[in-house]
């Protein structure tokens, strides 16, 4: 392995290139993503074929047989040096993410603090064995990993840790919208890990299906929106691929009338606009009683307000632009469609003029008041600065109005009375619940969702156990016993 001193990078500008079998590659063609900030093109970045993609999964194939036959806490070694490096090249990455994915610094510092912690969670992490039977949980092969643009880093690193920990090898597709950071985590990994262990290649749209249908990959894990999601489990079925599919999500925050509003109202601000938006478990419909409604809304107004806007540059900022000119179209139909069909809206931010018109993807922060439930933002996943508040009063009811969506990623209910909280965040659909909090999750507690916000669970024992079989071996030579096994019988090993 190498000393940390060769690991910090010292080019993050010009230079971005496909990692394949630890080798830094160029492509005939090339593309450029848009810096949200301003909606100017960013540096070129390969556009890879199926020749790279072939070069890739067989480097990945002929590195799993070194790389399974190593013991976890090797491998656990190699994670740990790389979640330093990536430490390491902070001050490069940050402003990168910046520039990609318009993240202010409050935000790039939010999403590079958590990769470290990330991977030290997860690699402690043993499938441990007990009793008389071994349960083998054995690395599937090749892995690829296909990301969304809202955390390049973040979701690349939860899959690339858990993959390499278990023993498979592991390919890192970007989304087109950011390629940048990743290929740059992509040249880090390649001074640490052994040659096709982990490769990064960025490309167009066709890139993910080149993956999806290619009969040398074990397994896609797959972050991204419910319709891909389809298509890439869709794509996986004819080879019979594993798939873990982490998808959208309509999370409702279900707030009770006895809750304390000074200190209610600004959390459930900020997990509604936090990254503006853009996160799969930010609170998307707010759901508070009527009788605390207009002192609610008229204080989420002000917290609305405190949240300043600017490019990624801007230190102050607790908000920049949506990532893409994809999301922002989506968006400004949205809006288009609140103000047609005269929604009731309780507050719309001024962009500054420094930034409005400017070429940047900036929206105006927005607040509707109960809206109808059938109306778009309400039915579905806005991922954007705009959040309905909605009026309940029957408990049942509006927990028949939580689920009624074919999404269950999160939801929350808020209350001093935990005892009620607690009974009605039971009654919730998704994957994970919260009494008096909203997206806390931990790189050692699976995550998942319900219905059509996903398919597995990524991160904890049961994400390791996604990444590999299970089987079963005796070890008394006494075949008969085989007959006799119930499943109390059956203990779990971390080794093959
Ligand atoms: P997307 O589905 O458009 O793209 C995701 C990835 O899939 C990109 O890398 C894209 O290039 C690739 N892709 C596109 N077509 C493909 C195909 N046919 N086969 C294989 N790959 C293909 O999603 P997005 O717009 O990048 O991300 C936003 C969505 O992601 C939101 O719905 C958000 O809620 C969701 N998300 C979910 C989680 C989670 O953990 N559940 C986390 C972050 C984001």
């Amino acid at each position: 392995m190498a000393a940390t001193s060769n690991l910090v990078l010292d080019d993050y500008e010009k230079t971005f290139r496909n990692v394949i079998d630890n080798e830094l590659t160029s492509t005939a063609e090339t593309r450029r993503a848009v810096d949200p900030s301003t909606g100017q093109p960013l540096a070129e970045v390969p556009v890879s074929t199926q020749a790279d993609v072939d070069r890739a999964v067989a480097a990945a194939q002929a590195a799993f047989v070194g790389w399974r036959e190593r013991s976890t806490d090797d491998r656990a070694g190699y994670l740990l040096q790389f979640a330093d490096a990536i430490e390491a090249n902070q001050a490069g990455l940050g402003p990168l993410l910046g520039k990609e994915t318009g993240k202010p610094l409050q935000g790039q510092a939010i999403e590079l603090f958590h990769l470290g912690s990330l991977i030290r969670q997860m690699v402690p992490l043993r499938l441990e064995e007990e009793r008389k039977v071994v349960r083998r949980y054995l690395p599937l092969g090749v892995g690829v990993g296909i990301v969304a643009w809202n955390f390049p880093m973040g979701l690349a690193v939860v899959k690339l840790a858990a993959a390499l920990l278990v023993g498979n090898t592991f390919i890192l597709k970007p989304s087109p919208y950011s390629p940048y950071t990743a290929l740059k985590l992509g040249e880090i990994g390649a001074r640490i890990f052994p040659p096709g262990v982990f490769q990064v290649l960025s490309g167009g749209e066709d890139l993910g299906p080149m993956f999806t249908s290619h009969p040398g990959v074990a397994k896609i894990s797959f972050t991204g929106s419910v319709a891909t999601g389809k298509k890439v489990m869709a794509a996986c079925g004819a080879h019979l691929k594993r798939v873990t599919l982490e998808l959208g999500g309509n999370d409702a925050a279900i707030i009770c009338p006895d809750v304390d509003l000074a200190t209610t109202v600004p959390k459930i601000a900020f997990l509604s606009y936090v990254n503006s938006g853009q996160i799969c478990l930010a609170v998307k419909r707010v759901y508070v009683h009527e009788s605390i409604y207009d002192a609610f809304l008229a204080a989420f107004v002000e917290a609305v307000k405190t949240f300043k806007v600017g490019p990624a540059t801007d230190a102050e900022a607790a908000l920049g632009p949506v990532q893409n000119s994809m999301q922002y179209g989506k968006l400004q139909a949205l809006y288009g469609e609140v103000a047609q069909q005269g929604l009731k809206v309780a507050y719309k931010a001024d962009l500054p003029p420094a930034l409005d018109g400017k070429g940047g993807f900036y929206l105006p922060s927005t607040v509707v008041d109960n809206p109808p439930e059938d109306s778009r933002l309400v039915a579905e996943e806005q991922f954007g600065p705009i959040v309905p508040l909605l009026k309940w009063s029957d408990e049942e009811d509006v927990i028949r109005r939580a689920n009624a969506t074919l999404m269950g990623l999160g939801g929350s209910v808020w209350s001093a009375d935990t005892a009620r909280a607690e009974r009605m965040t039971r009654q919730l659909e998704a994957g994970t619940v919260w009494v008096n909090s909203h997206f806390e999750i931990t790189p050692n507690v699976a995550f998942g969702g319900f219905k059509e916000s996903g398919v597995g669970v990524e991160q904890g024992l049961d994400g390791l156990k996604g990444g590999a079989i299970t089987n079963f071996s005796l070890r008394s030579n006494n075949a008969a016993n085989i007959m006799r096994l119930s499943q109390e019988d059956v203990g779990v090993c971390s080794e093959p």
